[in-house]
């Protein structure tokens, strides 16, 4: 069998390792994770941890595992099994005092709790020995060739018959250039050079890899911007545990949506629509017009509507001066706001502002297309196939795959229907796709919310 490196071990790279070894199409010896970070999904649980998220945005069909209904089996094993029982009424990851009976799915489509799917996602990872899979190393540059591929990471180079690029935008957090002068050093692009530490920074970002919530909760005078989910739980999760106000700056009004990208993209009726579209213009258009970036879930509104403590002002922030000692901890901003001569005092200000929209990997993709005359679309997006390669020795997936994958591409679901291209293709299976699997996997999550 052939061996295989995936560079990235989040979502996508555990799922892909797992799925690609569970139903056969590799060795498991031949699969090799490359991921800075010594643990499975690290990256998620600091980012979904530091919102104080208590529910997924998904349904608990998107689950670590390959059947949709693995996240309820789960679930309903551990209420029966002495040693977990009650873990029920366990509260979900933050929520507040009080709330210990909070269930484990709400509607719709049953979505679970974050501790809830971590807590699947570790037993599923521990069962097929996954952390056993990966090597510590990042990627630095890719050599495509005809026979295979040579890879070099930050820690010495390898070879290997295909690559499988499985990089999100997760490590891109965007900071507006108004924020850009106080924010912290490390840990996003257009960080100035030399500026404060992140734990000092008056200015940071909730997805910097040292975000500490605990600041945002002793903060006299905390400030929140941005307009989406992110924001609305980080506001009100720090409000809760503070018991003091926050302020909330949306540069527009709320907006609402279930999902952050259309479900219909998931089945067979609107990805048959996707794929029928012939150039990479179009389909980066039914992309853009299918994702919902900037909206929260219903019931994420209704928190924060209720949240008394968290002060909601719509305003655009038009620039930040520090009034105190400039750049250092404690030192007073002042937040301008965009036609209005009234400011916000601020002594923190923390960026929900999501991630930056340039591709990820972007140098190592511009490097592999012009040394291989790959096809590109769009903002330089890799053009694969149907079964994601884009090189015959190099396959993409999540945000690199959105071109043939859809809207859902980085999301959990995204790495589902990757799994529905690759497992053929190593398999050496190459008949019947991608429609009939389109089809199957939304029957099977539509009986699966039915059955619910
Ligand atoms: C707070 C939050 C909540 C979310 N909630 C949901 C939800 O409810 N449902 C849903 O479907 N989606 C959700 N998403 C979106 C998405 O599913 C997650 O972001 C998911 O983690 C994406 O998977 P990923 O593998 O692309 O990224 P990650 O899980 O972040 O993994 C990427 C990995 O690649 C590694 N990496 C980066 N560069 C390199 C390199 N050069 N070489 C090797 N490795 C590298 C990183 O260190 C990281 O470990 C959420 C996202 C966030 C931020």
């Amino acid at each position: 069998m052939p061996k295989v490196l995936i560079a990235g071990g989040g979502v996508h790279g555990t799922f892909l390792s797992h799925a690609l070894t569970r139903t056969g199409a590799l060795d498991t010896d031949d699969i090799t994770v490359l991921d800075p970070h010594p643990e499975p999904l690290e990256v998620w649980r600091r980012q979904t941890r530091a919102t104080g998220m208590r529910y997924l945005r998904s349904p608990s069909s998107h689950n670590l595992d390959l059947d949709f209904r693995a996240l309820r089996e789960f679930a309903r094993r551990r209420e029966t099994d002495p040693a977990t029982a009650g873990a029920g009424a366990t509260p979900a990851a933050g929520a507040a005092a009080g709330d210990e009976a909070a269930p484990l799915f709400i509607p719709p489509y049953a979505r679970p709790t974050l501790e809830l799917f971590n807590a699947h996602a570790a037993e599923v990872i521990a069962e097929a020995a996954l952390t056993a899979r990966r090597r510590r190393a990042r990627l630095l540059d890719v050599e495509a060739r005809t026979d295979g591929v040579r890879v070099r990471t930050d820690d010495g180079e390898e070879g290997a018959d295909f690559l499988i690029l499985a990089v999100g935008r997760t490590e891109m957090p965007f900071r507006p250039a108004w924020a850009r002068g106080l924010s912290a050093g490390g840990g996003g692009a257009g960080a100035r050079p030399g500026s404060v530490p992140g734990s000092e920074a008056p200015v940071v970002h909730v997805f910097d890899p040292d975000f500490d919530p605990g600041r945002l909760e002793q903060a006299a005078a905390p400030v929140v911007v941005g307009g989406g989910v992110t924001a609305a739980q980080v506001a009100c999760h720090a409000a809760r545990r503070s018991g003091r106000g926050v302020v909330l700056l949306t540069r527009g009004p709320l907006r609402v949506g279930q999902f952050d990208s259309e479900p219909c993209f998931i089945g067979p009726r609107c990805l048959a629509d996707f794929l029928a579209e012939p150039t990479p213009a179009a389909r980066r258009k039914y992309i853009g017009k299918a994702r919902y970036p900037g909206t929260m879930p219903w019931d994420v509104e209704q928190t924060l509507l209720a949240e008394k403590r968290v002060a909601i002002l719509e305003h655009e922030v038009a620039g930040i001066e520090p009034t105190g000692v400039a750049d250092t901890a404690g030192g007073r901003l002042r937040i301008h706001l965009r036609g209005e001569v009234q400011s916000v005092e601020s002594d923190l200000v923390v960026l929900a502002t999501g991630f930056e929209r340039r591709l990820p990997l972007s140098g190592i993709i511009a490097d592999l297309a012009r040394r291989n005359g790959l096809s590109t679309g769009p903002c330089g997006s890799p053009v694969p196939d149907r079964y994601l390669r884009w090189h015959p020795r190099v396959l993409v997936t999540g945000t690199l795959g959105e071109l043939e994958i859809g809207p859902a591409a980085p999301n959990i679901i995204g790495a589902h229907l990757a799994a529905r291209r690759l497992v053929p293709f190593f398999r050496g299976d190459h008949g019947g796709l991608p429609a009939d699997d389109a089809r199957d996997i939304a029957w099977t999550a539509l009986t699966h919310y039915l059955g619910n």
